[in-house]
This record gives structure tokens, C-alpha cells and sequence, in this order.
């Protein structure tokens, strides 16, 4: 340890959005900190191989949507000409100049940067690993492992085959295949799948579950899943990738469906996205008493701090649901447990937001968890149908829902599909964190005419109907 009047030395291994706000925040609070990564700047895999580049990208395709879309009310664009090389180098121009904005504020705040790979040997040692010459030894009192995570590979497929991609590769935008398979029906497929659908190719979607985005509510999804249904070329339930072939300019995928009957089809690429792996491995925990549990993940406790009593651990390495703004807010709650404030990371709700088009945003109890967890719940709903902004928008596809406690009518869940439905939740997730009661979001005067409209409506449907909604029976 330092003497008791040298600032906490704290070394952070990893700069994703766990790390990186953490690391500023111990500096703020007066730390020496020391973040060890393996890129030059921060921003870990949600800014340099996830959140940003794929919104930038979803972005795209909702503008050349938008455009196609405008001929229903008598404004035609023609069809799009794509110069994939400039849109790569416009979502790397926005990955750099925020990683290159998060540099600066490392530096401005006298974070240590260390660059290569860490490994503990002891609990208050590492050693970090730059790929030449000894690796650096550095003394801590506290670390904080943000080490993230990375995609499940899937045994049947060749990865050595620049044909079968990952998240990663998928994001580079090598081409616009003519046929693209997509394997998982979640986040990353739903999104990435829109994107190639957009750009030109025939995406065929296959999921091993009953649903896509199977964590979500199925009400919200059926929006999402009827709009897929038109932009994509096939979407398989129920099915599973069983075997595949890499040929000379294609991937050959043999499906089985849930009676076991087999079927073959080929793709120009294949994009592999079945979920991610925590990094906790090589990591030198057998030289501390970190736990590693199932999956790999890392045990913590409710300040995150592990088995080790100098070590605490976050974001996606320590834990679902493997979202950025959880793994910020669970690095200020380690930091502030390491500077001694009493501290907890006990949220009432973590928004989801997955952006497809129209996006599905929720946050709290879904109906579907409630009838698990056998909690009796009363549900309302406002379908965006008869929203005055969804149709001046053209797209009424949408619904917001919210899910309370019939008793107290306090908030517990919140659900919206629809276009912008990712920047609503916030409501949701303030009222549920406020214990706000459905009356409370019926009495908040909602501007006119915007998406956000809905909330209160739906709240009002709550109680009977809202005036552009009526329901004959109530209660
Ligand atoms: P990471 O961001 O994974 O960062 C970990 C860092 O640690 C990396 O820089 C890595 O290089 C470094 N590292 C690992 N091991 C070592 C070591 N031994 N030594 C030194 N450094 C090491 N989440 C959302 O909330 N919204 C989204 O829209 C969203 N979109 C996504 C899209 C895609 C395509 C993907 C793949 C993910 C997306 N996510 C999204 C998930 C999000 O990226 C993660 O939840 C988030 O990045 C986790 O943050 P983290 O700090 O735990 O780790
Ligand atoms: P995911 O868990 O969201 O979805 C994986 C899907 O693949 C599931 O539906 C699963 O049933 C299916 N699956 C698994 N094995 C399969 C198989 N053999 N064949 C067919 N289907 C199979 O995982 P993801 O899409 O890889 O994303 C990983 C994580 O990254 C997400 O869970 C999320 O936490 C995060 N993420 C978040 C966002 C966002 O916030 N918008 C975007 C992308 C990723």
C-alpha cells in the first residue's frame, strides 16, 4: 500500500464504457490512475467495434429507407448509389473523432495510459504486456478489471474464411453481399441484418428460438418482426445451423428445423452473431482469489467487487445484461466504493434499446416476466396508430406500453416500439427509478404533437381511454 498520504493508486485494464468513465471519474475524485488498454485511445469495443459504428451505419440505412419511402407522399429520389469506400470512411471518421475526444479528456485529467495486454500477479500487482521488450510492472492498492467481452464462435463454421464474419468483420463492410445469412436473431443480427438489407442484400435471418430478440416483448417485436418480414428475403424460427461448407465464393449452410427435417442453402457471406464471451480468461486471476462462475463471467458483489478484496470488476465481463450505460454506471459505483462513499449498484430498471427499424426500447418488469414471476400486473396500451406525430411521420407502427402494480399503480415496466422509441425510454426509466405511479405520467403535460405523446396516453388508457383512443370495456 502508499502511504496514507499519496493519492489511491488505481489501475483500470480496459478503456471500453466501463473503464474509460471510471478511470475519469477516480481521477476527479483526486486518483492516481493508471488505464491500461489495448488501443490508443479509449473507447473499447462499444466505440471502436459495436454502439457507434453500427449506429452510424444504421443511420445510413435509414436515410436511403426515409428517401424510398417519401415517394408515398410525392417526393421521389431515385434509387441510391452506394460509395461503400466513403461510407466506411465517414463511420470511421466519427469512431476517431470521438476516440480522439476521449484521448483529450484522458489527458486533461492526467490519466495514466499504459498500452498492451495486463495480467495480475498478485493482488496488487500487474504486469502489462506492450508486445515488445519485458512487460511493465505496475503496484496498485486498487484495479478494476473492464476487460468486456467477444463474440461466441459457432463450431460449425470456417472463421479462417474471410466469407463467414463476426460482429467485427461485419462492421468493415467488406462488400454488399448478394445473399447474406445472418445466425442469431438478436441485437446484433436484427440490426446488422438491416443494415446489409438497406445497402441491397437479400438477408435470410435464421434463429434457434421460437422468437427473435427472445429477451423482449413480444407485443413490441411483432412491429419489428412484420417490417423485417418485408425487408428481409426469409426469417427462420425454430432452426438451427447444423453443418457448413466454405466453397471457393460462397458458404454452403445446412438448416435443421425443430421436427429435425434438413434443408441446404447458399450464401455469398454469413454473419455469425449468437452472443458474447466475457474476456476473464489469461487474465493471471489464479494469482488472486478472483471467482470466475458460469459462462465466465466474474463474481461481484453489489459495490462490484470481486472475491478479491482489491480488485472490483464491471461491464460486460462482469455480467448481463452486456449493455454500455450499464458498465458506466456500475465503474462510478466501483470507483466510489474504492474512494469510500457508501455506494450500491441496485437499479430499478436498465433500458434495452435494440436499433432496428421501427427500434424497440424497454426497461423494468415486461408483461411476459410478470406472468413468470407470477406477479400480478395491470398492462395498457397506446398503439401509435392513432398518434398525430407518428402519422405525420408517416409510420405508425408503433405502441407504447406500460406495465403497473394494480394495486398502488406504481410504474414497474415500459415498452415502446416505434421510430425514436430508444430516446423515449429515458421517461420510463426516470419514472420507474422516481417510483412514479401511472396516474403521475397521466398528469404530465407532454408536448403536442411529438412521439412522447404516447406515454401520457398510454397512461390515460390506464385508467379507461385517452381522447385518441377508445376502449369499450375498462378496467
Ligand atoms: P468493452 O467495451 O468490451 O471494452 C473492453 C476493453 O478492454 C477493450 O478495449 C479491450 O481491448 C480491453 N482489454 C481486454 N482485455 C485486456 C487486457 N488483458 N489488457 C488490457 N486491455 C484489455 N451496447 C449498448 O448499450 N448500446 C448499443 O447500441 C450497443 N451496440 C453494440 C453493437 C455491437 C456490434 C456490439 C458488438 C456491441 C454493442 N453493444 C451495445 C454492447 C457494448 O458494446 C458493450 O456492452 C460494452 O462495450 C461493454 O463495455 P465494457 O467496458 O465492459 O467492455
Ligand atoms: P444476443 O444474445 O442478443 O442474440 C443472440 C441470438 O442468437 C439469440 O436470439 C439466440 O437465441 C440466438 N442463437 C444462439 N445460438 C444460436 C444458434 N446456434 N443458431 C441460431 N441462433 C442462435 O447476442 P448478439 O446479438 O450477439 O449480441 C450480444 C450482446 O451485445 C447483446 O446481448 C447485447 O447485450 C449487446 N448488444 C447490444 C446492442 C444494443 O444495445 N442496441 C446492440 C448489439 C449488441
Amino acid at each position: 500500500m502508499a502511504d496514507s498520504n499519496s493519492p489511491t493508486r488505481l489501475v483500470i485494464i480496459g478503456g471500453g464504457p466501463g473503464g474509460y468513465p471510471a478511470a475519469f471519474h477516480a481521477a476527479d475524485l483526486g486518483m492516481d490512475v493508471t488505464l491500461v488498454d489495448l488501443e490508443k485511445n479509449p473507447g473499447g469495443v462499444c466505440l471502436y467495434r459495436g454502439c457507434i459504428p453500427s449506429k452510424a451505419l444504421l443511420h445510413a440505412a435509414r436515410v436511403m429507407r426515409e428517401a424510398e419511402e417519401a415517394a408515398h407522399f410525392g417526393i421521389s429520389f431515385g434509387k441510391p448509389k452506394i460509395d461503400l469506400d466513403k461510407l466506411r470512411a465517414w463511420k470511421a471518421s466519427v469512431v476517431e473523432s470521438l476516440t480522439g475526444g476521449l484521448g483529450q479528456m484522458r489527458s486533461i485529467r492526467k490519466v495514466k495510459h499504459e498500452y498492451g495486454r495486463a495480467r495480475f500477479l498478485s493482488p496488487t500487482r500487474i504486469a502489462v504486456d506492450a508486445g515488445e521488450g519485458d512487460p511493465k510492472e505496475i503496484d496498485f492498492d486498487y484495479a478494476i478489471i473492464a476487460t468486456g467481452s467477444r463474440p461466441v464462435q459457432l463450431p460449425m463454421f470456417d472463421y479462417s474464411s474471410d466469407r463467414v464474419l463476426d460482429s467485427t468483420s461485419g462492421l468493415d463492410l467488406p462488400d454488399i453481399p448478394k445473399r447474406m445469412l445472418v445466425v442469431g436473431g438478436g441485437y446484433i443480427g436484427l440490426e446488422l441484418g438491416t443494415v446489409y438489407a438497406a445497402l441491397g442484400s437479400k438477408v435470410t435471418v435464421v434463429e434457434m428460438l421460437p422468437h427473435l430478440l427472445p429477451g423482449a416483448d413480444r407485443n413490441l417485436v411483432t412491429f419489428v418482426q412484420k417490417r423485417l418480414e418485408s425487408t428481409f428475403e426469409n426469417i427462420l424460427l425454430n432452426t438451427k445451423v447444423v453443418e457448413s461448407k466454405t466453397l471457393k465464393n460462397s458458404v454452403k449452410v445446412t438448416f435443421e428445423d425443430k421436427d429435425g427435417k434438413k434443408s441446404d442453402d447458399t450464401f455469398d457471406r454469413v454473419l455469425v452473431a449468437v452472443g458474447r464471451r466475457p474476456n476473464s480468461e489469461d487474465l493471471g486471476l489464479e494469482n488472486t482469489a478472483v471467482n470466475v462462475i458460469e459462462r465466465g463471467f466474474i463474481e461481484v458483489d453489489e459495490q462490484r467487487r470481486t472475491a478479491e478484496p482489491t480488485i472490483f470488476c464491471i461491464g460486460d465481463v462482469a455480467g448481463e445484461p452486456q449493455l454500455a450505460h450499464k458498465a458506466t454506471h456500475e465503474g462510478v459505483v466501483a470507483v466510489e466504493a474504492i474512494a469510500g462513499k457508501k455506494t450500491v449498484f441496485a437499479p430499478h430498471a436498465i433500458p434495452a434499446v435494440v436499433f432496428t427499424d421501427p427500434e424497440i426500447a424497454w426497461c423494468g418488469l415486461t408483461e411476459e416476466e410478470a406472468k413468470q414471476k407470477e406477479i400480478e400486473v395491470k398492462v395498457s396500451k397506446f398503439p401509435w396508430a392513432a398518434s398525430g406525430r407518428a402519422k405525420t411521420l408517416e409510420r405508425p407502427d408503433g405502441l407504447t406500453k406500460i406495465v403497473a402494480d394494480p394495486e398502488s399503480g406504481r410504474v414497474l415496466g415500459v415498452g415502446i416500439t416505434g421510430v425514436g422509441a430508444g430516446d423515449m425510454i429515458a421517461e420510463g426509466v426516470l419514472a420507474i427509478e422516481m417510483g412514479a405511479t401511472v396516474e403521475d405520467l397521466k398528469l404530465t403535460i407532454h408536448p403536442h404533437p411529438t412521439l412522447s405523446e404516447t406515454v401520457m396516453e398510454a397512461a390515460e388508457v390506464y385508467f379507461g381511454s385517452s381522447p385518441h383512443f377508445y376502449q369499450k370495456s375498462r378496467g
